[in-house]
């Protein structure tokens, strides 16, 4: 399988030519058809199985076909992240892959000022990345509102749990739009995570790699 079989558009086939990818890998092969469909998804998957570009490249996919603007103070994707660095690796991506596109992406992680966030967001974003505490901040500041998220990504949900995450999480969920498509990534499936895949997923595709 080519990245062209798996239907995606031309723009990122070129950007994924620059970056030098040849093939998508199993995750990647596995996970991109079902989602481009809009299906919801659960990838059991360790960071190194290409998991970023396999929910990256149809979001892309999906946002540069349904040209929309940018929402003020909001944003079409969400990903939600547990640490700074894994969000900014996160939002490197999106940029490279979405290089040939005109898509805003934007990261928001603690420690450091929330006004320069906070005016980005006001400006609006297609793809928006965070970590849990600091879009909480956002939110409850009327910085950013969830209104227009169309797909909603969950990363390194484990960790997340870990880092005791999971009660901003709670908070967060709420807040988006019922009607959504749902990607939820974990290495591990303790009882936990596995009841908040429930509470999150609708009629979700498996994938484990
Ligand atoms: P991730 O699991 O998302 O952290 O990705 C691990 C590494 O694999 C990153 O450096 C990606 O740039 C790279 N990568 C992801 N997909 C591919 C691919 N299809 N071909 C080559 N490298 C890739």
């Amino acid at each position: 399988t080519s990245f062209t079989d798996l239907g995606l558009a031309a723009p990122i086939l070129s950007a994924l030519a620059a970056e030098g990818y040849e093939k998508p890998t199993p995750i990647q092969e596995q996970a991109i058809p079902y989602l481009l469909k809009g299906e919801d998804l659960l990838g059991i998957a360790q960071t190194g199985t290409g998991k970023t570009a396999a929910f990256a490249l149809p979001i892309i996919d999906r946002l540069s076909r349904d040209r929309k603007p940018a929402p003020r103070h909001g944003c079409r994707a969400l990903v939600l992240s547990p640490t700074r660095e894994l969000a900014s690796q996160i939002a490197e991506s999106f940029r490279s892959y979405a290089r040939n596109l005109k898509l805003r992406v934007a990261v928001v992680f603690g420690g450091v000022s929330a006004r320069p966030q906070a005016q980005e967001l006001a400006r609006g974003v297609d793809i928006l990345v965070a970590t849990p505490g600091r879009l909480l901040d956002h939110l409850d500041g009327r910085a950013v509102m969830l209104d227009h998220v169309e797909v909603f990504v969950l990363d390194e949900a484990d960790q997340m749990l870990d880092m005791g995450f999971i009660h901003a999480i709670r908070r967060v969920v709420p807040r988006l739009p019922k009607v959504r498509q749902n990607l939820f990534f974990s290495a591990t499936m303790p009882k936990e995570i596995g009841m908040l895949a429930g509470e999150l997923l609708r009629n979700p595709v498996e994938v484990s790699v």
